[in-house]
């Protein structure tokens, strides 16, 4: 190892942007692969769209000039968006928003304000998207990690408040929820945001809505009383955009403040903030055909609950989560996991091996159906 590297370094496990292997996949079999490990959109923009896109770029854009550090049209674009999508008693406004470079680089930027230089830890309820403990970890930042049972993935509260209760030096600063979680799908229930709303002020609460326009539970509503929330949310999933890379995050000014203070001048090139700007502006269009994909994976749903080889769960976002009920043989539930994912990845369906599950996002009607035929067959050899 280079003698000048972190010495921690070394142990870090980073994310995998396509743990199955999306070229890996396309080189060994030419065909097309269903890319259901990543929970996009399966509908790409329309020409339309690309086409006002690309006058922006030819006529607007000024390549040799920085684009617009301040993100002002398109913060007053997503407050109103915001604003029209909850019931608020007084609508959203564009200081209460802050923008970025994928709603990653917003979880990067709530951990520099708040933990970093030894001051805090954060929690994590497991299984839950990966990003919050890899990223604390590779700005050094301790990560405490409690469990969800096992039935419904709700989160152990007790062991949270208990983690919360006796995590010293550091203590634990922010708590990451996702609503509905990935990758099991399930939504923050009542007893969980009681939870949550009895933590005091000195944590801070960050509630990741990324699949918000599937679930359509939010809770924006509350952030007006609870100035140590935070709502993240991505242009990634319902809008399409995840090749543009755009998140915003919703909270108090002072909050927003500090997270525009820490992130990087020019974080959003100015075609993403044009493809941000034209997506929200054109939304009913987009979000008009998600009905649709949750009819899809509502058969896809109820197709694999009736498999008595699968445990299935129900899910509010646009992917669903299950394990393999393997029964007489427990032991080796983990090899016949990897050895399904592996033929659906030779077959050309890549999906996600999570959690000691798959989760398998929902495509476009013929990409699902080809998932329910090859995930059929292969489950008849088990
Ligand atoms: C997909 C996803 C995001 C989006 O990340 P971007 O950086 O905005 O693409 C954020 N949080 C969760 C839980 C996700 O699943």
């Amino acid at each position: 190892m280079l003698p000048f590297l972190r010495s921690d370094l070394a142990q870090l496990v980073v994310y995998t942007p396509h743990p199955g292997g999306a070229h890996a996949a396309a080189e060994e079999a030419p065909m097309a692969i269903d890319r259901l490990d990543t929970n996009e959109s399966p509908i790409d923009l329309s020409d339309e769209l690309k086409q006002k896109l690309s006058w922006v770029v030819q006529h607007e854009l000024e390549a040799n000039r920085y684009p617009d550090g301040a993100h002002m049209r398109l913060k007053g674009a997503i407050a109103e968006y915001v604003s029209e999508s909850a019931t608020l008693q007084a609508p959203i406004t564009e200081e209460q928003i802050s923008v970025s470079n994928g709603s990653d680089e917003l979880i990067r930027s709530i951990l520099i304000a708040t933990c970093l230089s030894g001051e805090g830890a954060i929690l994590v309820a497991q299984p839950t998207f990966s990003m919050y403990g890899i990223l604390a970890k590779t700005l050094g930042i301790p990560v405490v990690t409690v469990g969800r049972s096992p039935d419904r993935f709700e989160i152990d509260v007790i062991a949270a408040q208990t983690a919360i209760d006796h995590t010293q030096d550091p203590p634990i600063r922010v708590v990451f929820v996702v609503h509905p979680n990935s990758p099991t799908g399930n939504a923050l229930t009542e007893a969980e945001l009681e939870w949550l709303r009895s933590l005091p002020d000195q944590i801070l609460v960050v509630v990741d809505e990324a699949y918000f326009e599937f679930s359509q539970t939010s809770v924006v509503g509350e952030l007006a009383q609870r100035p140590n929330w935070v709502v993240l949310r991505t242009l990634s999933k319902a809008f399409r955009l995840a090749g543009h890379r755009v998140g915003y995050a919703i909270a108090h000014p002072e909050l927003i403040a500090a997270l525009e203070k820490v992130r990087l001048p020019y974080n959003l090139p100015g075609i993403s903030q044009a493809a941000a700007e034209l997506a929200i502006a054109h939304r009913d269009t987009l979000l008009s055909t998600i009905p649709a994909l949750l009819a899809e994976r509502d058969q896809l749903f109820s197709i694999w609950s009736r498999h008595p080889r699968l445990q299935v769960w129900s899910s509010d976002a646009n992917f669903i989560f299950l394990r393999l009920q393997l029964g007489d043989r427990p032991e080796q539930a983990e090899v016949t996991l990897d050895q399904v994912f592996q033929q659906l990845r030779s077959q050309g369906t890549l999906v996600r091996k999570i959690s000691g599950g798959l989760r398998i996002t929902v495509g476009t009607p013929t990409e699902n159906q080809r998932t329910v035929e090859r995930f059929q067959k292969i489950l008849e050899t088990l």
